[in-house]
């Protein structure tokens, strides 16, 4: 295996927004003429377009599949009409996100004969070879589990190839790549663990992601090395159970030992960390948080429901009350710690009293936010054919009223943060408004106003002047 690089942050423009992040060029350099303009010549059967749907992971993925067709020699484009290889990075974690695919793919089946159409990701293994039958003009189909493939499966494409496919589960290897293209100019991803050895009722990932694998502590230090000495100061990790990362090299490190080991790279001032399994999350890892200023004050931690019964039903493996002992655990640190999670409602079955109890665990709880969903039966899982569905009126109803719950919860939060200074990382500017944004390391977002140049990219002192249920409006307090 090749020693991994990444593409220089110059070629991603994070030069040009005139942060000060510097532009350090590494050994395998693509200039940013050869990734966003090549010579009008190569424009045809290199180029390629690549639309990403979902989480973080799906993110990333993206941006190592980018980096793998820019290291053969293609470059991006950003409208598919202009692309050759067009290629959709897939989510199935809930039926509208895979409707959505179809739907994009259905955009190309009268238009698509000088195209090349690639479905990857979750759709991709879900649905494998139906994807042919249904998409006749679909050439490449390759889940995530197959990305280490990839190369072979583009040779496959430019070999004239029409129905190509990786779509084994079977692997115990992680996909690394010889460049990764870096999309967020401030914030760097490094996935350490791949697919998930869980298997709660409900969840597509098991089957579309496959077995859970880990990589080398080695090669996720080296990275965040590089990615340090290429002038990113924050990295996330990234794992659909992170927390349940074991180092399979002779080092055996756990997952507390690599964030500890990470937070040590020089020049990295902000190690965040998502999503973590509440079986896996231990008491140590708040005492690396608490021990260790570069490990951000921000813990997901997603319960699912607040009813011990859902969540048997849902075979999370623990209780309310454990889960509720490692929310207390977080609270007891010496730095307050941000908590945020994830909700299904009306899983099948879930009572009135059952979803009661999930707005009684929000009150004890005291998230800082939360992403709430409706259940979305998925094939392949045990759910699909539980008895007691939820009609979707009443999924609804429940959705609206957690939202409504935990709004208050988070108006009254950050109403209480008023005269509070935090340093910022700022990532945007908001042309229309004047305003500047910047992200705590619990991951909050503030608003300020600034008249300066040029902010992005700067590590600043804000004081919260203003708190809505959404939202911090603050003041730069340099
Ligand atoms: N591995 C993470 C964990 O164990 O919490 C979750 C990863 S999943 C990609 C992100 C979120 O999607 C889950 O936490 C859950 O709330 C939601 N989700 C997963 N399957 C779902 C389904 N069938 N219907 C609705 N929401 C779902
Ligand atoms: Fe899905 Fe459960 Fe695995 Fe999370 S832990 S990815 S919800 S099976």
């Amino acid at each position: 295996m090749n020693k991994p690089f990444d593409i220089s942050l110059d070629s991603l423009g994070a030069g040009k927004a005139g942060s000060n992040i510097p532009a350090v060029r590494l050994a395998a350099e693509v200039s940013p003429d050869e990734t966003r303009n090549p010579p009008a010549a190569a424009q045809d059967l290199k180029s390629f377009y690549l639309e990403t749907f979902g989480c973080q992971m799906n993110d990333h993925d993206s941006e190592k599949v980018a980096g793998v067709l820019l290291g053969r020699g293609y470059h991006a484009v950003e409208n598919p009409a202009d692309a050759h290889l067009v290629l959709y990075n897939t989510c199935s974690i809930r039926e509208k996100a895979a409707q959505k695919v179809f739907a994009r793919i259905g955009d190309w089946k009268t238009i698509s004969q000088n195209k090349v159409i690639g479905v990857l990701g979750c759709v991709a293994q879900q649905e494998g070879e139906e994807i042919f039958e249904r998409a006749p003009w679909v050439s490449l189909v390759c889940g995530s589990a197959s990305y280490r493939r990839l190369p072979e499966l583009v040779a496959q494409i430019e070999a004239g190839g029409r129905r190509v496919m990786g779509l084994s589960l079977d692997t115990d290897e992680t996909f690394e790549t010889e460049f990764t293209r870096r999309d967020n100019p401030l914030r760097a991803y490094i996935t350490i663990i791949e697919g998930c050895d869980y298997s709660c009722a409900y969840c597509v990932v098991p089957h579309t992601r496959g077995q859970e694998r880990s990589r080398t502590s080695d090669s996720v230090i080296g990275e965040a090395q590089r990615l340090a000495d290429a002038g990113y100061t924050e990295i996330q990790l990234l794992g659909q159970t992170v927390n349940s990362y074991r180092d399979p090299s002779p080092r055996g490190m756990n997952f507390t030992a690599l964030l500890r080991a990470v937070a040590a790279v020089k020049g990295i001032r902000r190690v965040r960390f998502t999503t973590s399994h509440p079986n896996d999350f231990h008491r140590e890892i708040v005492e690396a948080i608490d021990a260790t200023p570069v490990l951000c004050d921000h813990v997901h931690l997603p319960v699912q429901s607040g009813s011990t019964p859902v969540l048997r039903a849902m075979k999370r493996t623990y209780t309310r009350d454990e889960y509720l002992e490692k929310i207390s655990w977080i609270r007891s640190a010496r730095r307050p710690i941000s908590i945020t999670s994830d909700f299904i409602v009306g899983f099948p079955g879930e009572t009135e009293k059952d979803f009661e109890e999930t707005l009684t665990l929000l009150d004890e709880a005291q998230y800082d936010s939360v992403f709430a969903f409706k259940y979305s039966p998925r094939p392949n899982t045990p759910a699909m054919s539980m008895p007691d569905a939820i009609p979707e009126e009443e999924k609804s109803r429940r959705l609206a009223i957690l939202q409504d719950h935990q709004r208050e919860i988070q108006t009254q939060r950050n109403e209480k943060m008023v005269g509070q200074a935090f340093e910022v990382l700022v990532d945007a500017f908001y042309e229309r408004r004047g305003q500047w944004a910047g992200r705590t390391t619990s991951n909050r977002i503030i608003n300020f106003p600034s008249t300066a140049p040029n902010l992005l990219g700067q590590y600043l002192p804000v004081k919260i002047v203003r708190g809505g249920p959404n939202s911090l409006a603050g003041e730069y307090v340099g």
